[in-house]
């Protein structure tokens, strides 16, 4: 071998993709096409007797078996994920036991990943049977007339498409029985991918302009001066013009036909090409392009360190902290254009872009047209597009939800977390269980990237790792005084006096304001004085004044958790399990009360443990409710709800955002939905119906969460010079959760939490690896889930994990989904996945390493 022909690989390790099967393999590349070959292609391999797809991985010296089959052919030139994508991808699956070729696959498009699959045909010789009209079998089955009848009617038909046609038939046997006799044929196909890029057809010039000239007048028949005009206008067009015009152009503009076209072309002086176009879902978005402020002094000691980063290569993520409205977007662009200055991308993640429209638009109008948007509503086409855009570096931007983190930028210059808190990050649904939180951290470094984590209520664990040094800890401690203009403008037409009397200066620059001020109140006392409204007095007062001042009021609503839990209307007592101090959940249906931690167990009582008090309950509000309470209060109030029932339909978040924003409502009463990211300067006022709610789920982060959620509530309130403020109902005003958030108090409940957190042994000092079965038998769930809880102990003890332990097994919280009970067993320690992964118990559980959740 010569040393020239070494450079080129014999071998490579292919990822390959059929259902059930996730492995990994090596093949040969073939002499023809193997100068062709790169990382990251998509390729078609062999697999038992079917032609699968596979993601090239690496390109090994030797292959790690002695017979290989070669590689087909390439799919797609272009890589599909990139070396950095491809290093992700082994990180993820190292780090959460999912199986490499699933982690590979989340990160090409839906659509562009096809699975293998089983085509179906009758036979050349049935085909001539049908034709000439005879019958293919004497006497035919039910099952064999239905296979064959769907064949002869939609000809040849892949597996998946019989199995939608004929559901819950078993027609493959029937198939497989078909085919020996030489009825039909099957073979295995690789179907196109379903998503392909969009055409447009497109005239151009290619004859020579002279002759064209010389041409102009006789385009047309003699007597046809109409055809003639029309002609000689798209040819002067495309003459004109470097590029092709789309025909749709040349219809519109002159009116031209396929005849006018047609005659060009016959001339030789045109054709038709086709051009492929984007499918651009924000191009009906009309955006002000804005120009970036100057800094404040706290943004501009955050941004000089963060400009070190850049400069010099930061390993270390940058955390930062900074109450809502303090300027953290504004460093997020900063960082977004000195990417860009770079000539490298971004990748920027916000929880759900329907839930923060208004920071979409701001990193719209900073970088106008350079800005790609992934979301939900997207089809398969849109984001197929996006993807390619940014496979090329044709976009500079990318924001989206968690999946962003998977964007195949040639030259990643920077990935931003915002509200980095948010659990929305982890993949708790489907398989690959990945928090794009960690993803983000590893890929930037691992890309020599700059990563910044925002957040106003970080999470125990990531603020831990500032404390520690792990990341770099960036504070903006002061609210920025926004609106100024528009509320000045406001102030000028109106007459009612918002009482602003400490901003009297609106011309000043720059101007910090407090956080709205916060009011605790304590619903016992309300009922005590006979008041059994679910609105305090307080906040019945303060709504009427808000609307009286014609500005607008949010009624927040914590619907976690809501209908589970037992309390005193009287007392607030809230009934917990003597050994794991959670909330005992309510299982109505066998009057019982479970601890889901531990499995102890009690009947609901029917006083009061504590004050003996008979009202003791189970409690569930909607929003339904509220807006009708609301409406009984004040009939004329405006209102509108935000939550899952108002947001189904397509554009629907939009929309109310639309309508609240334009001050078609007084009165906005929602769900968790609405604490994310709304920055409007009419809001004066926010009520929390019922603060304490989610307080009481049987998670070790219920504490957290809870703050974290009336900290953004709360934060909606007071943007503007017009002020606000925030009334938090509550039947457990003591809770050092309601205390902190009363108090926009972050490090006191961070210190308490933290102690808490050590002293129950949970993050950030234990790490929790959450291990599920589901089964439709209750009985063999439990069953499953002891056997395998009883091995993990052995092996703790025969193998040294000194300080690991196990909770459960127990039913989760959420016992049954779609008809499977769930089982579940948490393993805590210094490093339970050392152990786990040596002991993996199976395709049959969920595996989940550090979830957010353990509901
Ligand atoms: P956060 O992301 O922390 O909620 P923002 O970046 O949205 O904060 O800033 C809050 C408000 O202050 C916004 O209306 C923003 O336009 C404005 N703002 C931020 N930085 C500046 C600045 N340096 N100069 C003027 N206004 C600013
Ligand atoms: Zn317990
Ligand atoms: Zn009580």
């Amino acid at each position: 071998m010569s040393f020239e022909n070494r450079k080129t690989p014999l071998f490579a390790r292919i990822a390959v993709n059929v259902p059930h099967v996730q492995g990994i393999f090596d093949y040969h590349l073939p002499d023809e096409i193997r100068d062709d070959f790169k990382l990251g292609q998509l390729v078609e391999v062999p697999f038992g007797k079917q032609s699968v797809q596979g993601i090239i991985l690496a390109f090994p010296e030797k292959p790690g078996v002695t017979q290989t089959k070669a590689v087909r052919k390439i799919l797609d030139p272009t890589p599909v994920v990139t070396p950095g994508q491809i290093e992700l991808a082994q990180h993820i699956a190292e780090e959460t036991l999912s199986p490499l070729g699933v982690t590979l696959q989340a990160m090409v498009p839906v659509g562009l990943s096809v699975q293998a699959d089983t085509q179906y045909r009758l036979s050349p010789t049935s085909a001539e049977l049908i034709k000439d009209g005879q019958a293919l079998l004497p006497e035919p089955s039910p099952s064999q007339t239905r296979l064959l009848d769907l064949l002869i009617k939609r000809g040849p038909l892949r597996g998946r498409q019989i199995d939608r046609a004929l559901p819950q038939k078993n027609w493959r046997k029937t198939a497989g029985s078909l085919a020996r006799r030489g009825i039909i044929e099957s073979q295995s196909t690789l179907a196109d991918p379903s998503v392909k890029p969009k055409y447009e057809r497109q005239l151009q010039f290619i004859g020579d302009p002279d002759s064209a000239q010389g041409q102009m007048g006789v385009l047309a028949r003699k007597g046809y001066p109409e055809a003639l005009a029309r002609r000689q206008g798209t040819l002067k067009l495309i003459m004109e013009q470097d590029d092709s015009v789309p025909l749709s152009v040349i219809y519109d503009k002159f009116g031209a036909n396929l005849n006018d076209i047609k005659t060009l072309i016959k001339r030789g002086l045109a054709e038709i090409i086709e051009v492929p176009v984007l499918r651009d879902p924000l191009a009906d978005l009309v955006i002000t392009p804005q120009s970036a402020p100057d800094l404040t002094p706290a943004q501009q000691a955050v941004w000089q360190l963060i400009m070190e980063g850049f400069q010099k290569g930061s390993s270390k993520p940058y955390l930062l902290h900074g109450v809502t409205g303090s300027g953290k977007t504004e460093i997020y662009l900063r960082a977004v254009e000195e990417t860009i200055a770079a000539g490298k991308q971004a990748i920027v993640m916000v929880p759900e872009i329907a839930l923060t429209p208004q920071t979409v638009t701001r990193f719209m109008s900073r970088f106008p047209d350079q800005v790609g948007v992934l979301h939900s509503e997207l089809s398969p086409g849109e984001r197929y597009d996006t993807w390619r855009l940014a496979r090329h570096g044709a976009l500079d931007i990318v924001v989206g939800p968690r999946s962003a983190i998977f964007t195949p930028f040639p030259d990643l210059g920077l990935i931003v977390v915002d509200e980095c808190h948010d659990d929305s990050y982890y993949q708790g649904d489907i398989s690959p269980h990945y928090h794009a939180l960690h993803s983000a951290i590893f890929h930037a470094r691992n890309s020599g990237a700059v990563c910044i984590l925002g957040s106003a209520t970080p999470d125990v664990t990531s603020r831990h790792q500032g404390e520690r040094g792990s990341w770099i800890y960036l504070a903006l401690p002061e609210r920025i005084l926004a609106h100024r203009k528009s509320i000045q403008v406001q102030l000028n037409q109106t007459d009612f006096d918002p009482g602003i009397s400490r901003y009297q200066d609106l011309d000043e620059d720059l101007l910090m304001t407090d956080l709205p001020s916060v009011n605790v109140v304590d619903m016992r006392r309300e009922l005590k004085a006979g008041n059994r409204s679910i609105f305090s007095r307080e906040l019945q007062e303060k709504l009427a004044e808000t609307l009286a001042r014609n500005q607008q009021a949010i009624l927040f609503l914590n619907r976690r958790g809501s209908a589970t839990y037992i309390f005193c209307r009287d007392c607030g007592y809230a009934l917990r399990c003597p050994r794991c101090e959670t909330s005992l959940t309510a299982h109505l249906s066998d009057h019982e009360l479970r601890c889901h931690l531990c499995g102890y167990r009690r009947n609901i009582p029917k006083s009061c443990p504590k004050c003996g008090s008979q009202r003791i309950r189970h409690l569930g509000t909607g929003t339904q409710q509220v807006e009708s309470a609301l409406k009984e209060l004040l009939p004329d109030v405006r209102t509108l709800r935000w939550d899952r029932d108002t947001t189904r339909k397509k554009g629907a978040h939009w929309e109310i955002m639309a309508k609240f924003s334009s001050h078609q409502a007084d009165v906005l009463i929602g769900t968790q939905m609405l604490a994310k990211g709304l920055d409007l300067p009419l809001v004066t006022l926010v009520g929390v119906v019922l603060a304490d709610s989610g307080l009481n789920l049987p998670d070790f982060r219920a504490a957290e969460r809870t703050f974290q959620v009336l900290t953004q509530v709360a934060g909606r309130a007071g943007r503007s010079p017009l002020g606000g403020e925030v009334i938090l109902q509550t039947f457990d005003p003591d809770h050092y959760v309601i205390q902190a958030a009363a108090g926009h108090d972050y490090a006191d409940f961070y210190q308490q939490e933290l102690k808490y957190r050590r002293e129950l042994g949970y993050p950030p000092f234990l790490k929790i690896i959450r291990l599920e079965i589901r089964d439709k038998n209750p009985k063999s769930a439990e069953k499953k889930a002891g056997v395998y809880a009883a091995a993990l102990k052995g092996w703790i003890r025969t193998e040294g994990f000194r300080s690991t332990n196990l909770v459960g097994p127990t039913p989760a919280y959420f016992s049954k989904i779609r008809g499977e009970w769930r089982w579940q067993i948490l393993v805590k320690g210094p490093n339970p996945l050392a152990l786990i992964r040596d002991h993996h118990p199976g395709p049959e559980w969920i595996v989940e390493v550090d979830p957010p959740v353990i509901l």
